[in-house]
């Protein structure tokens, strides 16, 4: 049931008219939508209004943060896998505090293991000894494959990508990094070099040394899924704006604020040959694909056969404590050694002592089994939804990293842009929260945290069905 692009459009603007011209509580037809039932009851709020929050931001914060719906959402509570609004009004969280609450919100074990550190002993830095932050650098070590087992705690993603290249310059002795067109490595002076999206970039001296090459991205990628073409872009950058030799190569396994790009398959290992002939490391981001949400892997490059010689991670490690890693090998990291390298948070014992816990509690419920078998399903369901909305461009991902692209001419593959936003501000009245990505914001991400069950996954499809069904 292709639409002509104009009809499509007069809908797009009834539509939009009607969601805008009302409140989103005031929705007149919502279906009967059952959101699972959940055993938990939200403590009364008696804190100050989404308008006063909003107005306080706007007077006394940032002013490049952005809001997700017309109406934003001031949320006072979460559990698990769900959050609650000032009115106790239920969420599924669909997107876990971007990516980032990988074992569910308030799991009762990490504010345990918090609040027992805490009581304890908040903060030393690394001048002193301290159990929970060695015990927990031996645990995640042994979760890593190979010899990546020199384990360093930053703070941040940002940080570790920045940590990770400053390794690779001074291992390798050369400067120039090789990263993919629409990646996402952070916002600092020099991640935003490697970050390759303009909304992410102000116009400041950034990126000296940084080169991006095409994305293998299966659906706009010009070589589709052949990973090995695009590979073959890498060995021209390095031999046309290269001095030959480069200090490392920097990707996500399936780009994250890119949209849930998975790279197009034998990609990985094609680029980190080329890269390793050139001398240079192969540095993984797994800021979002790590610790098994990928459903079939505990790391994302894993999906791909490949072994970097750098991992960085951040968000799920610490289910939502400021707690972000690097590690590598006993060789890579020595270099380091040459001088003094101090964070002071950097390996904070209550920080630890919640990654340690998010450790235990995966393996404990079996979280990447789980997120396999949920994610599975999610996909397939999103899949007959495909058949059935012209708008839905491409489906994507693995495990519980998932991304739906919208666009309004499948031929084209224009960006649906307004629809996806119409899509979003729907899907919240009828209780859902998804986010939002790629280079053109029209592809809904689906991330949540990993106790999403296979109802919360019927739900949410059901949800965006019903979304979809008023265009
Ligand atoms: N890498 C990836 C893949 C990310 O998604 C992000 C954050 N969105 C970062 C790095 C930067 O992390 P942070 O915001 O903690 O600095």
């Amino acid at each position: 049931m292709a639409l002509s692009i104009g009809r499509h459009c007069a809908r797009s603007r009834s539509l939009l008219r009607r969601l805008y011209s009302s409140s989103p509580d005031a929705a007149p037809d919502l279906p009967a939508l059952q959101m699972p039932a959940f055993d938990h009851v939200p403590r009364p709020y008696a804190g100050p209004s989404a308008e006063e929050v909003l107005e306080k931001r706007r007077k006394f914060m940032n002013p490049a943060m952005f809001l997700y719906y017309k109406k934003p959402l001031n949320i006072v509570e979460g559990k698990m896998q769900y959050l609650y609004d000032e009115s106790g009004k239920r969420y599924l969280d669909a997107f876990a505090g971007i990516v980032t609450v990988s074992v569910g919100h308030c799991h009762p074990e990490v504010v345990q293991a918090v609040i027992k550190q805490t009581e304890l002993l908040q903060h030393t830095t690394t001048i002193y000894l301290h159990h929970a932050v060695a015990d927990y650098a031996e645990a995640l070590a042994a979760k890593m494959p190979g010899n990546l087992k020199v384990v360093f705690f930053v703070n941040s993603g940002s940080e570790a990508n920045d940590m990770a290249m400053l390794m690779a310059r001074l291992y390798t002795k050369s400067f120039d990094i090789v990263a993919l067109r629409n990646a996402y490595h952070g916002m600092s002076p020099s991640t935003m070099g490697l970050t390759a999206h303009s909304t992410w970039k102000y116009s400041v001296p950034q990126g000296f040394g940084v080169h991006h090459v095409l994305n293998p991205d299966p659906y706009r990628g010009p070589f589709g899924a052949d990973g090995k073409l695009y590979a073959n872009d890498i060995a021209n950058l390095i031999e046309s704006a290269t001095p030959g030799k480069v200090a490392g190569f920097f990707a996500e396994t399936i780009q994250g604020v890119g949209g849930a790009v998975e790279l197009a398959p034998g990609y990985l290992p094609a680029a980190y040959e080329i890269i390793r002939n050139a001398g240079g490391l192969c540095i993984a981001d797994e800021v979002q694909t790590g610790f098994g949400r990928t459903g079939s892997h505990y790391w994302g490059f894993e999906t791909q056969d490949v072994l970097p010689d750098i991992v960085t991670m951040a968000k799920g490690i610490g289910n939502g404590l400021p707690l972000a890693a690097v590690v590598t090998t006993p060789e890579i990291a020595s270099v380091l050694a040459e001088r003094l390298f101090f964070n002071t948070y950097g390996g904070n014992p209550v920080c630890s002592a919640a990654g340690h816990a998010v450790l235990k509690i995966l393996d404990k419920e079996q979280r990447q089994q789980h997120c396999a078998t949920v994610g599975n399903h999610l996909l397939a369901r999103l899949r007959a939804l495909q058949d059935k909305y012209e708008l839905i461009g491409n489906v994507r991902g693995r495990g519980l990293m998932l991304g739906v692209e919208f666009v309004t001419d499948r031929v084209a593959k224009t960006p649906a842009k307004n629809e996806t936003m119409m899509v979003m501000e729907r899907m919240k009245d009828l209780g859902v929260l998804v986010g939002k990505g790629g280079r053109h914001g029209n592809a809904l991400r689906i991330k949540p945290p990993m106790c999403f069950t296979l109802e919360d996954a019927d739900f949410l499809v059901d949800a965006l069905d019903h979304s979809l069904s008023t265009f």
